[in-house]
């Protein structure tokens, strides 16, 4: 099904709706809120109150919701119906002004690492203006912040926002050091390609932990993978192509133009990608998306799998984020152009981006941590964990020409040799691919690929803006204080890169003998969420955000509990469960299997080696196995019960991913050979190969 041109955003309250919905002055005085942030009076609201509801009710709306991020890293809602009693007792559709502009959802479950006890425990929605409000199941839903009585941020929409505002602030007082008086404002544009496996629902409803922590926590690899490469970007399964056509066009009606979609390289693996926006939007988009891809998969008797990683062995998932900047004048900041060597404007906001990656890299590290992406990061699919800068031959040729003053080759016309004189000569980009990179120029955006699948897009590019605009106001601090800004700005270009240039590695970051050249350059290797978490609560850090007004400090430390806590909390359900199915599952699989050779010992005569000697063996493997298998699980649960001696947030961490995983790990060797050996009939969770190939 191609998607019909008119159902594009047909659930989405647009512009043009807007336009032709709402008087002419109230709309003039909502575009003004919108683009400049301006105070909204509660009559302009009343009056957009009334032209909404009418216009969700005409599509069949009957309900309406504060749409919100809290910390969890997904999404919430509490619907009300339009329906209110009048003191006659009638019901009549209502939805008033003060009931759009801010909800109360008390919502006091959600994470808020300590800020609602220190200062109160309501928690409000506040109507995000710059983001549309859209239908999602008969329910009119308008995207919120959230925030505590005293304003602190509760959710990741709050300081997405204000690092917008802070990246715009900066960039336009470069914009005018350029002698650009027109552009009004910039912005990030943001495209975020989203990874997942779609397994066949019964199977996943027979794994408890795909169901309870969203990854298998155990299982032996299959004989096949994806060493043939027979999936990536092969023709779709007709079931997937069922789903993948029913997603882009719900998705298409929500405003969400899904362009790419293909097969990943691992089995069951796929990818979508929509076209980039303004990174507020791109943030409700891609969470619109994940739901969807939840929600339909089931309605196709899919399961979708959004961890980082559901099957050992096998490629996991991530999400890469395309980021770049713009202004409203259309222009792309970070487009090289036609000469790039001469490009100022380029060079200085790509110079910007190089030293904002390199002065925050650990911020941004810490924006990709979690406990499902530790089992992904540096496993040779995904980046290392260590930010580092791809930038192409050609760039870095022209950094360095910069750098030491050398002549720069003329820039000539590059084409590609395709090797066939039929074929035509391609203009060659300014950049060749490296897949292995974690923050890739990639033409004219960066690609931040660190991020897992499950992730919201809304922490790296806090960071992002925030780093960037702490560069930028550096930048145009310097350049407002010097009397010739022409040859201010070459020097400032040159030295930038001389001073960051370290961050650049065009190589392979797979390799082993890249973490050993990074740590000689000094860049930070952070392995873990653990080592990764602190550099949100590093003086540098707090200095950042606060001096833009992105985050308060009892705000980032807030945060930074909740990171920790949701680490720790991860690996705990865990391990429980793992505890758990071995009791439930391992141990009566294995007690059926050995009672079934001894009663088949039993049943026979004579029993010499030429007889029995099968069941013996077996017998004897399941014996050591078991034996193992308790030891092993004795192991985990003392050491969950005996916990962390510490107490301290981090410290538990530490305790979780050096114990609690250890322990985790040793068991689960013994289940996956107990896998290998037990029969079929008697073990009843099914198996890697019959999850990853079972969907056609
Ligand atoms: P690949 O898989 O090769 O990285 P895709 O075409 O799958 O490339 O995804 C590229 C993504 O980058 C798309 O989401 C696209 O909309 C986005 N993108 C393109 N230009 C920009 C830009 N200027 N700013 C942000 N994102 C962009
Ligand atoms: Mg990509």
């Amino acid at each position: 099904m191609t998607n019909d041109p008119h159902a594009f955003g047909s659930l989405v309250f647009t512009d043009a709706q807007m336009q032709s919905r709402l008087p002419e002055d109230i709309y003039r005085a909502l575009k003004k809120t919108m683009q400049l942030g301006t105070h909204l009076e509660l009559e302009v609201a009343e009056s957009v109150a009334k032209a909404l509801k009418d216009w969700a009710i005409e599509k069949g709306a009957t309900h309406f919701t504060h749409w919100f991020q809290p910390m969890t890293g997904i999404t919430a809602e509490k619907h009300d119906s339009f329906l209110a009693p009048t003191k006659e007792g009638r019901m009549i559709l209502e939805f008033s002004g003060r009931e759009l502009l801010r909800g109360e959802p008390d919502a006091s479950s959600f994470p808020a690492g300590g800020l609602r006890v220190t200062s109160a425990a309501r928690g409000y929605t506040v109507w995000d203006i710059t983001s549309y409000p859209f239908i999602k199941d008969g329910t009119l839903c308008i995207p919120a912040v959230f925030c505590s009585y005293h304003g602190e941020a509760l959710d990741k929409k709050t300081p997405l926002l204000r690092s917008m505002e802070a990246l715009n602030r900066q960039a336009l007082r470069i914009m005018r050091l350029l002698g650009n008086t027109t552009v009004q404002r910039v912005i990030t544009t943001v495209g975020s390609e989203q990874e997942y496996f779609l397994i066949d629902k019964e199977l996943y409803l027979k794994r408890p932990d795909l169901v309870l922590t969203g990854r298998t926590l155990f299982s032996a690899r299959p004989p096949k993978g994806h060493e043939l490469h027979d999936h990536y970007l092969t023709s779709l399964k007709p079931r997937v192509s069922a789903f993948m056509r029913e997603l882009e066009a719900e998705l298409w009606k929500l405003g969400v133009p899904a362009k790419t979609k293909h097969n990943e390289v691992a089995p069951a693996q796929h990818e979508l990608a929509p076209i980039f926006s303004i990174v507020n939007i791109a943030c409700d988009h891609n969470q619109l998306t994940m739901e969807l891809m939840k929600n339909i998969a089931a309605k196709h008797g899919l399961a979708c799998l959004l961890h980082e990683r559901p099957f050992a062995g096998i490629n996991g998932s991530g999400k890469h984020i395309n980021w770049s900047l713009a202004t409203d004048t259309g222009i792309n900041l970070l487009d090289p152009g036609e000469r790039p060597y001469e490009n100022i404007q380029f060079l200085l906001f790509l110079t910007a981006v190089i030293k904002a990656v390199d002065e925050y890299q650990e911020l941004l590290r810490a924006s990709a941590a979690s406990a499902g992406n530790d089992l992904r990061l540096g496993a040779n699919e995904a980046p290392p964990p260590i930010v580092s800068i791809f930038l192409g031959e050609e760039l870095t040729e022209i950094l360095t020409a910069w750098e030491t003053g050398a002549p720069y080759r003329s820039e000539r016309p590059r084409l590609m040799e395709v090797g066939a004189s039929v074929l035509p000569h391609i203009p060659k980009d300014t950049a060749d691919r490296n897949r292995t990179s974690p923050f890739a120029f990639t033409g004219n955006k960066f690609e931040f690929r660190m991020l897992g699948s499950a992730f919201s897009i809304a922490e790296p590019n806090i960071v992002l803006n925030t780093a960037v605009a702490e560069v930028l106001r550096e930048f145009a601090d310097h350049l407002e204080r010097a009397s010739d800004v022409e040859s201010e700005l070459s020097s400032l270009i040159r030295q930038t890169i001389r001073q960051h240039k370290r961050i650049i590695f065009n190589g392979n970051n797979y390799s082993a003998g890249w973490v050993q050249e990074a740590t000689r350059r000094g860049l930070a290797v952070l392995k873990t969420t653990v080592d990764a978490l602190p550099a949100w609560v590093a003086p540098k850090s707090i200095a950042l955000f606060t001096r833009h007004q992105v985050l308060t400090e009892p705000e980032i430390r807030s945060r930074y509990q909740i990171y920790l806590e949701n680490y720790c909390k991860t690996l705990q359900i865990e391990a429980l469960t793992m505890a758990d199915l071995v009791k439930k599952e391992i141990v009566p699989a294995c007690i059926d299997y050995q009672n079934e050779l001894i009663h088949l010992l039993k049943s026979k005569k004579t029993c010499g080696e030429f007889e029995c000697g099968l069941e013996k063996r077996f017998l004897g493997q399941i014996a050591s196995l078991s034996a193992a298998l308790l030891n092993k699980l004795d192991l985990l649960e003392k050491t969950l019960a005996e916990g962390s001696s510490e107490n301290d947030a981090l410290a538990e961490a530490r305790f979780y991913r050096d114990q609690v995983c250890g322990a985790m790990s040793e068991l689960r060797l013994v289940i996956d050979e107990l896998e290998r050996l037990v029969a079929k009939k008697h073990w009843r969770l099914p198996t890697y190969a019959e999850m990853l190939f079972s969907v056609n």
